[in-house]
């Protein structure tokens, strides 16, 4: 089987994580001996997650909670791809973050300098902000109306966050406020853009057929990894329903019911 073959040759999986290795508060019964089969065979996994609202250290917390053992290098989040991006092409800008102080903490651990000063400020990012407050609802306004250049980054395009009761305005929504007040879009850093996948390809030396993104959306995850020439998995464990993959444009390599399918190649192979 083909599949077979080329899941062989993955050595780098980057997983999404809610709907793909857990679902909400619930860890699936195969996730721990997924990473662990990964881990012994010479591979590699990373987390990767358009959510920007968290550090990496809350991620490592709310994984050990679920009982997934993790550090720092298993994470690729879209404020470290946005980090890594203005470093490339902004490094030294002054930034006006409408973010969590998770966010602003890992642009500053970046080298960035994050201000509320208006008149200082040379760059806007925005995140998904927990934190969101009508003054930076004003502010943002206010740098776009009348800084007609200033460069204008979003960490994610998500326009909800799913929560316990159903979802929240995520970045995506809020950059719709913006727009209808500017009529400006900002340049997005995380799925559906290739950026995260590129990045950890990059961070660790994998090559794209050697990368697998696996993820539950169509138009993040796996998009994200098509862009980015990586194989794409997508697993029917959270939010596609086979309606939804026949209806899509977007198709990935391949469609499984669940990543518990890949822990089973892998151990096949044995
Ligand atoms: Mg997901």
């Amino acid at each position: 089987m083909i599949i077979l073959t080329q899941i062989k040759d993955i050595k780098l999986f980057l997983f999404d994580m809610d709907g793909t290795l857990y679902l909400g508060d619930r860890l699936f019964d195969f996730t721990c001996e997924l990473l662990d089969t990964i881990k012994l065979s010479g591979g590699k996994y990373m987390f990767m997650t358009n959510n920007s609202s968290k550090s990496v250290a809350d991620y490592i917390k709310k994984l050990a909670k679920l009982g997934i053992n993790s550090d720092y290098d298993d994470f690729i989040t879209s404020s470290q791809a946005t980090a890594y991006y203005l470093k490339k092409h902004y490094d030294n800008k002054i930034l006006y973050v409408c973010g969590t102080e998770s966010l602003k903490d890992e642009l500053r651990s970046n080298g960035f300098i994050v201000t509320d000063d208006l008149d200082k400020v040379e760059l806007i990012v925005m995140g998904f902000d927990t934190e969101l407050t009508f003054k930076k609802l004003h502010d943002v306004s206010k740098l776009l109306l009348t800084r007609r250049d200033i460069p204008y980054i979003a960490t994610n395009p998500d326009y909800v966050c799913p929560t316990e009761f159903g979802s929240v305005p995520d970045c995506g929504s809020v950059c719709d406020m913006l727009f209808n007040v500017s009529k400006k879009r900002p340049v997005v850093i995380g799925k559906p853009e290739p950026l995260m996948p590129l990045l950890a390809m990059e961070r660790f030396g994998f090559k794209k057929e050697e990368t697998a993104v696996i993820g539950d959306r169509i138009y993040t995850d796996i998009k994200s990894g098509i862009s980015a020439g990586a194989v794409t998995i997508l697993v029917l464990s959270g939010e596609t329903t086979k309606e939804i993959l026949d209806s899509s444009k977007d198709k990935p390599d391949y469609v499984l019911e669940s990543a518990e399918e890949i822990l089973n190649i892998l151990k096949k192979q044995d």
